[in-house]
């Protein structure tokens, strides 16, 4: 369905092209064309480009901690799904946030009791 459309769609172009032609709008003809190959030209550059950028972006390792295997943004700081370590993205791959050794932990406030 959707292939026999698209070749409805390409030889209805075609046949308007060549109607316009023959009526000696060559420079219509041309003007179309390329409006229909910016058309189609801009979503493939811009998909190219995205796919360019995030392979340069794109960041797959593994979790210093626990080895899960991960992917992130390069310059960029992550958390471990797995583990929930805090992870910094440097150098193409993952580095802790917090040196070995060191216990991240959050203090809590705990209310004295009143006796
Ligand atoms: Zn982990």
């Amino acid at each position: 369905m959707i292939q026999s459309d698209g070749w409805r769609f390409w030889l209805g172009w075609l046949a308007i092209l060549l109607v316009l032609s023959s009526l000696g709008l060559g420079w219509l003809v041309r003007g179309l064309s390329l409006l229909l190959l910016l058309v189609i030209l801009t979503p493939t550059l811009l998909t190219l480009g995205i796919r360019w950028w995030l392979g340069r972006n794109i960041v797959t390792g593994a979790c210093p901690v626990c080895g899960f295997g991960l992917q992130g943004l390069a310059n960029s700081q992550t958390q471990c799904p797995n583990c929930g370590e805090r992870l910094q993205v440097t150098g193409g791959k993952f580095t802790r946030l917090t040196p070995p050794g060191i216990v991240d932990v959050e203090a809590v406030e705990v209310p004295e009791s009143k006796n």
